[in-house]
């Protein structure tokens, strides 16, 4: 036998381990629900997509069977912890519910899949784009450092007009 075939994991090896994630995935979504406040959830298989209502501590989010769909479990629980009603700036509340998820995920001790930080940079990136064209005075400073590198040009400019020593050099 080659070592190649050797270190190849067998089918059936794939399904047991995919099954143990699923079970991981939701006992933390369990846990992460509970500390976060949440009293009602829905799960749906419509994508990495989710929803909070902060004020009845409701959350409708994936069925967590993967990583990613956990991550997004934690995102909106994060809304609900943090109690997001308040006037934050929206780009600040989005950038706080990616901490928490983050938090949350190493607090179990699930690694934050890579494609799960990436798509939570892009995205906290969008609502500040989204400040920026809508005419904000300020932008969180924190929420900018995190997205550095995904930054759209307005947002570049923006930042360049208004917290220069901001600019990567
Ligand atoms: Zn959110």
């Amino acid at each position: 036998m080659t070592l190649e075939l050797k270190n190849r994991p067998t089918l059936e090896a794939m399904k047991t381990g995919r099954e143990r994630m699923r079970q991981r995935c939701e006992e933390v979504t369990k846990a992460i629900l509970k500390e976060a406040g949440v009293e009602s959830v829905e799960y749906h298989d419509k994508g990495l997509r989710g929803l909070a209502i902060v004020k009845k501590r409701y959350v409708y989010v994936p069925t967590p069977t993967t990583r990613r769909r956990l991550y997004i479990v934690a995102h909106e629980a994060g809304h609900v912890a943090l109690k997001h009603t308040g006037s934050l700036p929206v780009h600040r509340k989005e950038y706080e519910a990616e901490i928490y998820a983050h938090d949350a995920l190493r607090r179990h001790g699930v690694a934050v899949p890579a494609k799960s930080t990436i798509r939570a940079k892009q995205y906290v990136a969008y609502r500040i784009r989204q400040a920026v064209v809508r005419g904000a005075k300020a932008i969180d400073r924190e929420a900018l450092r995190w997205t550095r590198g995904y930054w759209h040009w307005k947002v570049e400019d923006w930042v360049a007009a208004h917290y220069p020593r901001m600019v990567p050099r």
